[in-house]
């Protein structure tokens, strides 16, 4: 393969102006994090909203992070949260979309061409240093107080000549490849990023390794490479990544390519105990997706919550457009919070009330079902019995003006609902505190006082 030959492989794509091409890059560890998924309803909302294309592309580069069918974890996640992409992986094996293959893994060719080409025109090297002599270097960066790296003078193979490395190779001695930086640490770059706004750089002046010793790219390779090829127009990640952008700019313009608009995206929040903190993988549950599908909170809730997160402005278009479906609301990255959205379970759960109390019986009962049949097969029981039972049940104070919004997910459904259900009743009776009224007297004034004060009334 040559790099060149690419170019036609790979045209740019048929879209109107202004279309969005945008992606979610997850590595496939099988588990996709809360800030995964928001990064991802942005991408998606982005792509629709302005008729582009939604990408799902494997980062499986690093091999040793790599999980057995981590890539249908993925793409079940996103299926959950009804987010499949207009191009990508859409199953361990299969793919859709003409600027493939979508996994990295399967790009191997591609990232060699490039990294000859880079080669061939002075902007890449193998570099053969082993382990003793990078450390032997750190040492003495340590010794004379300078900034540790592969950078400069310390690039010791970055000026091996092509014949001496070209031996090497032959003889059979280990090497990656390095980007040669034409940075300069003592230089400022400018960046606009569209969600942080203007930032300074210094230059990138490191020789990072672009090819690794098992013959696959770094993620800034791979970065530079896809993101071009799939003509991608925003880069939209988290911003763990911001202070790679110099190095990352630098790749692009080295490459002979058009740098994306990058848009990072600050942590979610969570508010423990009066403290502002990110949300832990470790530490909160409520970190992974799967969590919600656990607890039965209806996707399109916690999509309708994230975006009332992202975006400021959402809360007021929601109060004036009730009905609407969140595909109306023009979602603006520019205005995603800097210091990172936070994220409140007890208001996710409001939204998901209200977003519940517009579903019809046969919808409750047709999505708790579902639910319940993964998740509590004695509710999934309780439900089917007598089906046009349970749509009386679930139809009381429902498809009225103001309908109930007691249900935040289906894992409540069973304690609302069971009472309703002589057996069930029998069971949780002991729930209720019923008082044994003997006294004939005492039960006609309790009766009495209920027939004064009864209002028939819908709500
Ligand atoms: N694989 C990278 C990650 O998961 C993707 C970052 C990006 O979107 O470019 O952090």
């Amino acid at each position: 393969m040559v790099a060149n030959e690419l170019k036609e492989k790979y045209p740019e794509r048929n879209l109107e102006e202004g279309a969005m091409v945008t992606r979610f890059a997850p590595s496939p560890t099988g588990f996709i994090h809360i800030g995964g998924l928001f990064g991802s309803i942005v991408d998606r909302k982005l792509a629709k909203q302005t008729n582009g294309t939604f990408i799902l592309r494997v980062e499986d580069t690093d091999q040793k992070r790599e999980i057995e069918n981590g890539v249908t974890g993925i793409v079940s996640s996103l299926q959950d949260f009804d987010m499949g992409p207009d191009e990508g992986q859409i199953s361990e094996t299969e793919e859709i979309g003409n600027y493939g293959p979508y996994k990295q893994s399967d790009r191997k060719e591609i990232y060699e061409a490039y990294a000859k080409y880079m080669i061939s025109i002075g902007k890449a090297y193998p570099c053969f240093a082993t382990a003793e002599e990078l450390d032997e270097m750190r040492a003495k960066q340590e010794a004379a107080k300078v900034r540790p790296g592969y950078y400069g003078v310390w690039a010791k193979y970055r000026n091996l000549s092509v014949e001496d490395a070209a031996e090497r190779i032959k003889a059979g001695d280990q090497y990656i490849v390095r980007f040669k930086s034409p940075g300069r640490e003592d230089r400022k770059i400018k960046h606009k990023d569209v969600i942080k706004g203007n930032v300074d750089f210094p230059e990138n002046d490191q020789d990072i390794v672009i090819i690794k010793s098992d013959g696959l790219p770094t993620y800034h390779f791979a970065h530079a490479i896809d993101d071009h090829l799939m003509h991608t127009t925003h880069v939209i990640r988290s911003d763990e990544w911001l202070s790679s952008v110099p190095l990352h700019l630098q790749l692009f313009a080295e490459l002979g390519f058009k740098a994306p608009k990058y848009a990072h995206i600050s942590p979610i929040m969570k508010n423990d105990n009066g403290n502002k903190r990110k949300l832990s993988k470790r530490k909160d549950p409520e970190a992974a997706v799967s969590y919600y599908t656990e607890l039965g909170i209806p996707s399109l809730a916690v999509k309708e919550y994230l975006l009332n997160i992202a975006n400021s402005n959402f809360e007021n278009w929601r109060k004036q457009n009730r009905e609407a479906d969140i595909s109306e609301f023009d979602f603006e990255l520019n205005k995603m919070s800097v210091s990172g959205a936070l994220f409140d379970m007890v208001k996710l759960f409001d939204v998901s009330k209200i977003v519940i109390s517009k579903y019809s019986a046969e919808e409750v009962c047709e999505a708790g079902l579902n639910w319940a049949n993964t998740f509590d097969k004695e509710l999934a029981q309780i439900l089917q019995k007598d089906k046009e039972y349970t749509l009386r049940v679930l139809g009381i104070e429902r498809g009225i003006e103001k309908p109930r919004k007691d249900i935040a997910k289906w894992s409540d459904l069973k304690e609302n609902i069971a009472y309703m259900y002589d057996e069930e009743f029998q069971k949780v009776k002991s729930n209720y505190e019923l008082q044994k009224i003997t006294d004939k007297q005492k039960i006609k004034e309790i009766l009495n006082t209920y027939a004064e004060k009864y209002f028939d009334l819908n709500d």
